[in-house]
């Protein structure tokens, strides 16, 4: 028999990262599998790290790095489609930290990454490149590589995002995520872009740490500034017309213009200076019936993907891989009284399995309310004008006090979003190993 000690990670997005930090930080020993040649492949360019997403990485004494590279968010500028017209800017800065224990950031996408790798491997995390998962045989915790080799370790986490092998591995079939009906065009812009322009409008956005989001029928557009306003991160969002099973394809810049045809002057004039563009299909997943088999759990996108109009989707997957880190880690270093119970001894009823039981249990139910506070969002962001969207209007004009708030609005409602951005992942589930500890010894 053999106490918990090696962790297996298939996958080095955000959330395979943040559950190795965790993991080394316990002790454990980590392998961290990647089917690319390189480690450092990172699609889409700008993301926002909301406040819970941050508290993981305070956690994990990363905060002075992140802060470094990327922009704290003041406000939160909520515009009008046709003219622009401030809807509501919301107060960030203070509010985030005193709200939510936390500060909200923009950033890179490669930057975020970078100082995640850069952190795992600090601490001694191993990476396999080029290791692409055939099989996992569960009854032996161990993973088979597309070339033969087989790898064996106490757990094994799929973290291999959206079109996860894992995931269809542990439910024994076909499971490919569900179109949403949207779709995203990604770009990026420098600030000499910008500056070109000369629009004394263009010039006052990008002189702000605000995250602005424009309103309008069936699409809405996001813009932040990136690197210290040396660049700008824009995401169009609009029904999708890609053929069904096109994942990505180049877009058609003519196309986009169109679309937003009718919009704001200044988004148009922004819209004018994007070189080239990524049409990029948004997809998601109804709630898993589990996300364990025996010593193999699943975490983010290979679990829950979601339309990323909570701006949740890594935030998630690190809060999964930190308290998943934890529960592990807390099992290695858990008095060995209870004997077999506390080894990984393969049944089902043996402490590994129990430890990626409770890690479901704590993060199912958030994880399914975040993809469903989505889908409301995209309601909210996308109703065609009528007075459902005047009412909406009105209500955020109206707004003085965002922390009194309450409103069947989840994106204004002051509640939802304590819940949702200061919700503390770790302390929960320390009290649920805990209380299974004092139950099983
Ligand atoms: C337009 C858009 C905007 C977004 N904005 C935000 C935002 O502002 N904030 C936010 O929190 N989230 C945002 N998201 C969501 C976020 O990008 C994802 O939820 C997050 O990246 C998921 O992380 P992950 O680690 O679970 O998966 P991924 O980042 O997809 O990582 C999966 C990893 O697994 C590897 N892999 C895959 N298959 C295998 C295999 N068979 N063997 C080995 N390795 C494998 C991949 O190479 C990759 O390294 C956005 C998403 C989109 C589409």
């Amino acid at each position: 028999m053999q106490r918990v000690s090696s962790v297996i990670i298939i996958g080095a997005g955000l959330g395979g990262l943040a559950c190795a930090i965790e993991c080394r930080r316990q002790g454990l020993n980590v392998l961290l599998l990647l089917y690319q040649m390189q480690v450092h492949i990172v699609v889409g360019a700008g993301i926002q790290i909301p406040p819970n997403g941050s508290r993981i990485l305070q956690r994990f004494g990363l905060l002075p790095k992140i802060s470094d590279r990327a922009t704290v968010v003041e406000r939160i500028d909520v515009r009008r489609y046709e003219d622009g017209q401030m809807l509501c800017s919301k107060e960030q800065t203070l509010s985030s930290i005193e709200n939510y224990g936390a500060p909200w950031f923009v950033i890179h996408r490669q930057d975020y990454h970078g100082i995640l790798l850069e952190e795992a491997t600090r601490l001694g995390a191993a990476i396999r490149l080029g290791a692409s998962v055939k099989n996992i045989l569960t009854d032996r915790d161990t993973v088979v590589l597309e070339d033969g080799t087989e790898l064996t370790a106490n757990a094994i986490i799929g973290a291999d995002g959206i079109w996860s092998v894992t995931r269809e591995i542990l439910l024994e079939r076909s499971a490919p995520p569900i179109e949403t009906g949207d779709l995203a065009y990604r770009a990026t812009f420098t600030r000499a872009d910008l500056e070109a322009l000369k629009d004394s409008r263009v010039d006052e956005l990008c002189a702000q740490n605000s995250v602005t989001l424009w309103m309008g029928p069936n699409k809405h557009v996001v813009f932040y500034p990136l690197r210290n306003g040396a660049e700008f991160n824009m995401v169009l969002l609009r029904p999708d017309d890609l053929p069904e099973g096109v994942k990505t394809a180049h877009g058609e810049l003519g196309e986009m213009r169109a679309t937003f045809e009718g919009w704001d002057p200044v988004l148009l004039k922004l819209i004018s200076c994007i070189p080239s563009v990524l049409k990029w299909k948004l997809l998601h997943h109804e709630e898993l019936q589990t996300w364990t088999k025996k010593h193999v759990a699943l975490l983010g996108d290979a679990c829950h993907p979601t339309l990323p109009y909570q701006a949740q989707g890594a935030a998630m997957a690190v809060e999964d891989g930190a308290v998943l880190g934890v529960l592990l880690g807390k099992l290695k270093s858990a008095p060995d009284s209870t004997g077999a119970r506390l080894h990984s001894s393969g049944d089902s009823t043996d402490s590994v399995t129990s430890m990626l039981k409770i890690y479901e249990d704590q993060r199912k139910q958030r994880t399914t309310l975040n993809v469903q506070g989505a889908l409301r969002n995209r309601w909210f962001y996308h109703m065609v004008d009528g007075e459902e969207q005047q009412n909406r209007d009105r209500f955020l004009r109206a707004v003085t006090d965002w922390e009194a708030v309450k409103s069947p609005y989840t994106w204004a409602d002051a509640q939802y979003n304590r819940d949702l951005l200061g919700y503390d992942s770790i302390a929960p589930a320390e009290h649920a190993f805990d209380s299974w500890f004092l139950e099983n010894s």
